[in-house]
Order: C-alpha cells, then sequence, then structure tokens
C-alpha cells in the first residue's frame, strides 16, 4: 500500500448503492448517536474537519481512486450539519479537482434539513450535492420515540420535502422490524403515511439486525422488546408495499432483507407483493428461523 492510502481519510461507512463511489470524509461521527438501533458510529466521536484537510483529501483522490468512478459520497453521518457556505466551497474545490464527477451524495439527518433555509439547501446542491440519504426508519411517532430517533414523523416528511424542494434526489430509508411485535402495526400504517407524504425518489430497505451492547439487544435480554419473526417482517413488508401511493424506486438492497426486491412504483407494485406473498408462504411453510435469509 502506498503513502496516498495511508495519508486518506476513509469514510467508515457509506450506502451500499455507493460501493462504486469515491467516498470523502467531511466529518468525523455522528453528532446525534442515540439511536436505539445503532452502533455505527459510538467508536467514532463526533468531530469536524478543518477545510484545509478536507481540501487536502481531495486532491489526493485522482491518486487514490482513479478517474473511473464518477460518483463521490461525503461521510459521516451528515454532512449537512456543516454551514452551506463550507459545503459549497467544499463542492467546488471537489468537481474543480475532479471534473469527471457526475453524482455527489451524503447522509443526512431530516431534522438537520428541515433547519437549514431553503436558500442555503439551494445553494449546496447548485454547488453539486445531488442526493441525500436520509434515515426515516419508521413513520410512527411511538416507534420514532422509542428508538430515540430524535425526529417525528412530521418533522422527517417536512425535513424530506424540503430537500425534494430544493431539487434533491431523496432517497428514505426504511427498517423493517424496529417496532418489535409490541408495534409492528403502528409501523406498518406510520411508515406508509410518511413514504406516501414524502413520495421520495428512492425508498431503501433494510431489516432490524440486533447488534450486540446496542439498546435494541439489552431490550430483547430484558423482554421489553419482542423481535418480529422473518414470516411477521415479510409480512410488514407487505402491507408496506401494498399501502403505498408513490412514484418512488423500491429497492431492497442491503444483505439483512430476506426477500430480493428492486422496482419501480406503481408499476412493478402488483409484481413486488407477488414476490412477498411467495415469502410469507415459504416462511409458513419452511418455519424459516433468524439465519435463513436469502432463499429466493
Ligand atoms: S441511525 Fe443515523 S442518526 Fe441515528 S445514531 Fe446511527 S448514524 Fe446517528
Amino acid at each position: 500500500m502506498n503513502a496516498t492510502y495511508h495519508q486518506f481519510d476513509f469514510p467508515p461507512y457509506r450506502p451500499p448503492s455507493e460501493a462504486g463511489s469515491m467516498l470523502l470524509r467531511v466529518t468525523h461521527g455522528c453528532p446525534w448517536n442515540k439511536c436505539a438501533f445503532c452502533s455505527m458510529y459510538k467508536k467514532y466521536p463526533f468531530a469536524r474537519k478543518s477545510l484545509a484537510r478536507i481540501k487536502a483529501d481531495i486532491d489526493l483522490l485522482p491518486e487514490v481512486y482513479g478517474r473511473q468512478a464518477r460518483h463521490v459520497f461525503l461521510g459521516d453521518s451528515n454532512s449537512l450539519l456543516l454551514s452551506a457556505g463550507d459545503l459549497v466551497e467544499i463542492l467546488e474545490y471537489l468537481y474543480q479537482v475532479c471534473p469527471w464527477v457526475e453524482r455527489v451524495t451524503s447522509y443526512a439527518r431530516a431534522k438537520t434539513v428541515m433547519k437549514k433555509s431553503l436558500e442555503d439547501l439551494e445553494a449546496i446542491r447548485r454547488a453539486g450535492l445531488t442526493r441525500l440519504h436520509i434515515g426515516l426508519e419508521s413513520g410512527s411517532e411511538e416507534v420514532l420515540a422509542m428508538i430515540r430517533k430524535g425526529a417525528n414523523p412530521e418533522e422527517m416528511i417536512a425535513g424530506s420535502l424540503k430537500a425534494k424542494s430544493a431539487g434533491f434526489e431523496c432517497s428514505l430509508y426504511v427498517l423493517l422490524g424496529i417496532g418489535g411485535m409490541e408495534l409492528t402495526m403502528a409501523h406498518r400504517r406510520g411508515t406508509v403515511a410518511v413514504l406516501n407524504a414524502v413520495n421520495p425518489h428512492f425508498i431503501r430497505v433494510r431489516t432490524l439486525t440486533p447488534i450486540p451492547k446496542s439498546d435494541i439487544a439489552r431490550w430483547i435480554a430484558e423482554g421489553r422488546f419482542t423481535q418480529v419473526s422473518p414470516l411477521v417482517t415479510v409480512e410488514e413488508e407487505r402491507d408496506i408495499v401494498a399501502g403505498l401511493n408513490v412514484t418512488s424506486r423500491f429497492l431492497n438492497d442491503h444483505a439483512s432483507n430476506i426477500v430480493p426486491l428492486d422496482g419501480k412504483l406503481p408499476e412493478d407494485q402488483e409484481r413486488m407483493l407477488a414476490l412477498l406473498d411467495k415469502g410469507i408462504e415459504y416462511c409458513r411453510t419452511h418455519e424459516v428461523g433468524y439465519a435463513d435469509y436469502r432463499y429466493l
């Protein structure tokens, strides 16, 4: 490994859809870091990076990644926390050093987007940040409060719609099973309501995988949270897909998911429902356990 790789500050996480992207870290960690199911950034205390250090990393991008990658992902968990002025300066420098780049994306919290002015968001969009990956997890007020997401359904909707108004592609993430057996019906209803209100460009689904030492894992051990079975997980997703009235691309693009889905709504809704019905039937007849994912 050459010296460049040792100097470059790689972000620890990125969405699966950014597997081929150049990864540029503009902050460290998660400024919120309280969600009960998430331990991604627990060992990375939130820290800002100097503009000089970010620009030094941008200078290294062509050497680290070559010129094939046409997309860039900004890490870590909420780049929108930076001021519009700093983000515009970073993006302009990025496109100056890598003029072949076609798409720049970032994780963002809906509440952070909501608090930014539309003018600031439009300036960031014009400077070339094109897509925001926003963790909705659930649209249920009760579930969001339980998992300490730090935003209620109205704030999720307001932040996501503001991102769309500013011209961003909006990618919302849904977490199957996050209400447990106790709140599975509220999770389905609330999630459908928020997704229909936002009509995001992308709906990306993951399945709850309790991480050892996370709050959710402790709640399960204490009997306060009942993890849904694979059958209920697929039933949850079926109810969500059946309730959608959107024009989004819908993807189960994560290894945690049980039924592989990738389609455009509403065109592919019936096909996806049929696949989920097959999944439900399979879970019922084969006693699918938590580790038996990916059977279709
Ligand atoms: S889910 Fe997102 S906002 Fe919540 S702690 Fe993890 S990285 Fe932070």
